[in-house]
């Protein structure tokens, strides 16, 4: 009887903790654990006193501490008060002798207060701690026992074996308690640790992700080839050399049955010799008529103890490109150089053959002076060829003044009208009122505006309209040329601005070229609408907030 009973007991006291084995199994669910544990510890202490088995008097065999102190301990001081109220009630429904009542009244008025001054600390102590709290717990709380179970053995007959069962409880209980929190722990531990191992592998997942992105969007070529030289991992730059073949038409295949298919050896031997163990060999390729500057690193998988290699490649066509050119405008600046020099000093002896050739004429008799009258002309044409190619190739940092564009205008209309009126044209101006000031070397623009009018009256036969507008707008002034002239077809719109470009026999094309540089240099834009046979307009446009800068002109 007394064994069964030790047994239920025994069942009951376990009761808490196997029901938060049982329950515990989500990690959400840990934040619930105090509610959980006071509710399991309540059931099992009202259990535990119902089953009573007098063995003396009524105090003594029964497990009923267990959930207390396991549910108090884990419930915190609100769980711990709720347990409390709960063992009070039913306690006092069972005392009867005066001596229970002083035992109980030591247990509320001593006990439980020391309890409740260890549940804070039980809280934030590790599982050894927790342990020893329990541990301490229970002494504390077993003080009334004891002494209500000497008082039992002094008052009635108590043998052997009452002094065993006793000894039986006291062990039994620390046993259950310590049993209790290490079990529950390591269960607490467990779930823990799951969830960490959750966020661990979630967050490798997430950076391996990140890194297959990187390499995806690297705008490098990335191939990884392992021990056995089989192709692992590649990138979509890779994919893009490789095409047409995809991403499993290459993948796990051996490298150089992939680089045969397009038959490059020099990649091929770095690759090789970087698997024989080589440590790094970087090559400039040529790779489907593209060139690549590529680097094979080698690559050690320390898992499966092999070398294997990363070939890393940098498309380097474009640059190359970019660097070529540069190469060729840096010869030709030479060139330019040298024959704005040589032109330059050509310009000396034209002077002093023109001051003869002007003294020779006036000492010549009438007929010759038509003769004379060619070669100055001449002489002075190429002497405006020279000028105008100076201007273009020189390099020059040109000053600028604040003037408005329409005064410039007005300074040059006698002349632009004289020519118009030679050539029995018209000219038409259209100016807005207010023209804002702009910053302008006005010796360039004079040039500018000239070359643009006589060009568009070339173009004209004599019944032509030059028409030119200046109009402010929103972030400077425009200015257009137009003619009623022959126009230019769209094959040559393009080489316009060339120097050196004409159609005309007399031509130099140095204007237009001359007057792109002047508007450059003036941080505009300038463009063409043509249409042929019907005329052309030329529109530049300056921006007031750019040409401010004193600038050293292309
Ligand atoms: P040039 O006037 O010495 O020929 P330009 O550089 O001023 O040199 O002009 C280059 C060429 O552009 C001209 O030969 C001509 O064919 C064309 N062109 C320029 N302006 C006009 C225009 N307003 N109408 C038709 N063609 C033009
Ligand atoms: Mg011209």
């Amino acid at each position: 009887m007394v064994w069964q009973y030790i047994l239920l007991q025994t069942l009951i006291a376990l009761l808490p903790i196997g029901a938060m084995l049982l329950w515990l199994t989500k990690p959400e669910r840990l934040r619930h654990i105090p509610v959980a544990i006071v509710a399991a510890s309540g059931v099992s202490l009202l259990l535990g006193m119902l089953s009573r088995y007098p063995l003396h008097s009524e105090s003594i065999i029964n497990f009923r501490l267990i959930p207390y102190i396991i549910g108090s301990l884990y419930g915190g001081i609100p769980g711990a008060s709720l347990l409390t109220v709960l063992y009070m009630v039913s306690r006092l429904l069972q005392v009867s002798t005066t001596f229970s009542i002083a035992l109980l009244g030591l247990f509320f008025l001593l006990i439980v207060p020391y309890l409740f001054t260890r549940i804070q600390r039980f809280q934030a102590a590790d599982r050894a701690g927790r342990l020893r709290i329990g541990f301490c717990g229970f002494l504390a709380t077993s003080i009334p026992f004891v002494v209500a179970a000497i008082h039992d053995a002094n008052t009635g007959d108590s043998g052997f074996w009452y002094w065993m069962y006793i000894v039986i409880f006291g062990l039994g209980s620390a046993a259950i308690i310590l049993f209790s929190i290490q079990t529950l722990e390591l269960s607490i531990d467990r779930i823990k640790l799951q969830v960490e191992l959750q966020e661990v592998s979630s967050n490798y997942r997430k950076e391996v992700k990140r890194l297959q992105e990187f390499i995806d969007i690297s705008p490098l070529v990335a191939i990884f080839i392992d021990g056995q030289g089989r192709i692992t991992q590649l990138n979509e730059m890779a994919l893009k050399l490789l095409s047409p073949y995809d991403r499993s038409g290459v993948l796990h295949r051996p490298y150089w049955s992939v680089l045969n298919m397009f038959g490059s050896e020099t990649l091929f031997d770095s690759i090789t010799k970087v698997m024989k163990g080589a440590e790094r060999e970087s090559e400039v390729v040529r790779f489907r008529n593209r060139l690549f500057y590529t680097a094979v690193c080698a690559w050690r998988d320390e898992a499966k103890q092999e070398t294997g290699a990363v070939l890393i490649a940098h498309d380097m066509t474009e640059l190359q490109q970019l660097k070529d050119e540069v190469d060729k405008m840096e010869r030709l600046s030479l060139v330019g150089q040298m024959a704005a020099s040589i032109t330059h000093e050509i310009r000396n002896p034209m002077a002093v053959i023109r001051g003869f050739i002007q003294l020779l004429n006036e000492r010549s008799p009438n007929e010759h002076h038509s003769y004379f009258h060619i070669i100055l002309q001449e002489l002075d044409r190429a002497n405006n060829i020279i000028n105008d190619f100076l201007s273009l190739a020189q390099n020059r940092i040109v000053e600028k003044n604040t003037r408005k564009l329409n005064e410039v205008l007005e300074d040059l209309m006698p002349l632009i009208s004289a020519d118009a009126n030679m050539r029995g044209q018209m000219i038409e101006l259209r100016i807005e009122e207010d023209i804002q000031p702009l910053e302008l070397n006005v010796k360039e623009i004079k040039q500018l505006i000239l070359n643009l009018a006589r060009n568009g009256m070339e173009a004209m036969t004599d019944k032509g309209i030059l028409r030119i507008e200046l109009k402010n707008i929103e972030d400077g002034v425009q200015l257009k040329v137009r003619d009623t002239g022959i126009g230019i077809p769209p094959e040559k719109l393009e080489r316009l601005f060339e120097p050196f470009f004409t159609t005309k026999t007399n031509g130099t094309g140095l204007g237009l070229a001359l007057c792109l540089s002047i508007v450059e240099r003036h941080h505009g834009k300038i463009q063409v609408e043509s249409k042929t046979g019907e005329g052309t307009t030329f529109i530049v446009s300056f921006n007031k907030y750019k040409a401010g800068q004193l600038t050293a002109g292309a």
